[in-house]
């Protein structure tokens, strides 16, 4: 267990179609949701067990108030070397100073096109340029590095890739590809709107020449690659079609505590119960010890098997947690 990432709230104030494609949904109370205190000390547990990163999600963290107070108390958590966000950037504009006063640097914008039809057909209430004048202020506020994720859905906006390669090439963002992946129980994947890992590598090779380099600390998500020509790196999660089950170290925190050891898990360990009602850290941390030593999660090694052996495989009949809830 080396990444901890931290649902901090699973509002939204967009409505993405491969995320969160429902217009109304209940929302966790707020007396349920982890407070910051909460949220503090159980970065201090999960450090303790070695976790050195921190990543805040949602549901879009932004909308979380004063979330840069987190960064803050984060910051000051014993053995966390890093912190990072990845947010929608509709409110990245009002807030970058305050989050990089508290300690913020690293940043990932989720950003899957750049036309701005396109943007709000996709998002269903986002505003493309708000977005990017939320991501050149983070970037004239000194974040670095700003990454970009762009998810890459077969059929609507593979047509872009190129572009946001030239885009993120121009002003030194470095793109995320994302392969489309069935989150949740309601954007109504199917595999062949997962445009590959391999056609995306394809095409931007063709284009502009690429090295492999790996993924970072032999386990993050995305391999990188770099232009040949000095021009930057790019990224491809292939958690479709290339899953990392074997090498994963990652595991989530809900906004309302439920310890969840896998991105397609049906369920989450309720860790705040345990700790509302009164458990040590030495308990929190046996807790949680367990439940990562005994995890068996590889979901997409399994989902890769049934695809590729023929063996039907429907993910109606897998309840996963939403993306929402359990942190992206
Ligand atoms: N609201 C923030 C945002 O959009 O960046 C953070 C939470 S969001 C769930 C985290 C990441 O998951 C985003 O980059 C989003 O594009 C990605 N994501 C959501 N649904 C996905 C899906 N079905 N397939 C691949 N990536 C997805
Ligand atoms: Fe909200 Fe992010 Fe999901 Fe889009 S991807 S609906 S911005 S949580």
């Amino acid at each position: 267990m080396r990444d901890l990432r931290i649902s901090v709230t699973d509002r939204c104030n967009f409505r993405c179609k491969y995320c969160m494609p429902f217009d109304e949904y209940t929302w966790m109370a707020k007396k349920e949701v982890l407070t910051f205190a909460e949220i503090e000390r159980l970065a201090r547990v999960f450090s303790s067990l070695g976790v050195s990163q921190l990543r805040l999600t949602g549901g879009e963290p932004l909308v979380r108030r004063e979330l840069h107070s987190l960064v803050a108390a984060l910051s000051t958590v014993p053995g966390i070397e890093d912190i990072s966000l990845t947010t929608n950037g509709a409110l990245l504009g009002e807030q970058a100073q305050d989050l990089l006063a508290a300690g913020l640097r690293r940043i990932n914008v989720s950003i899957d096109t750049l036309r701005p039809e396109r943007f709000r057909e996709i998002t269903q209430r986002g505003d493309l340029q708000t977005v990017l004048d939320g991501l050149f202020a983070a970037q004239r506020a000194g974040m670095r590095p700003i990454k970009i994720n762009a998810v890459v859905i077969r059929g609507f906006n593979e047509d872009e890739i190129l572009d946001l390669v030239t885009f993120g090439r121009t002003h030194g963002f470095e793109i995320r590809f994302i392969e489309y992946m069935d989150v949740g129980n309601a954007n109504g994947w199917t595999l062949d709107k997962t445009y590959t890992k391999r056609e995306m590598l394809e095409l931007i090779h063709a284009r502009f020449p690429l090295r492999e380099i790996g993924r970072a600390g032999n386990s993050a998500p995305a391999v990188d690659y770099e232009f040949l020509d000095g021009g930057g790196r790019v990224g491809i999660i292939g958690s479709v079609t290339e899953p990392f089950c074997s090498s994963c170290t990652r595991t989530r925190l809900t906004a309302d505590g439920k310890l969840v050891t896998c991105l397609f898990a049906e369920t989450g360990f309720d860790v705040k119960t345990l700790m509302r009602q009164g458990a040590t850290d030495a308990d929190l941390t046996e807790a949680i010890g367990k439940i990562w030593v005994g995890r068996s999660d590889r979901f997409s090694d399994i989902r890769w098997e049934h695809l590729q052996s023929g063996t039907e495989y429907r993910p109606e009949s897998h309840k996963k947690i939403e993306m929402i809830t359990l942190g992206g």
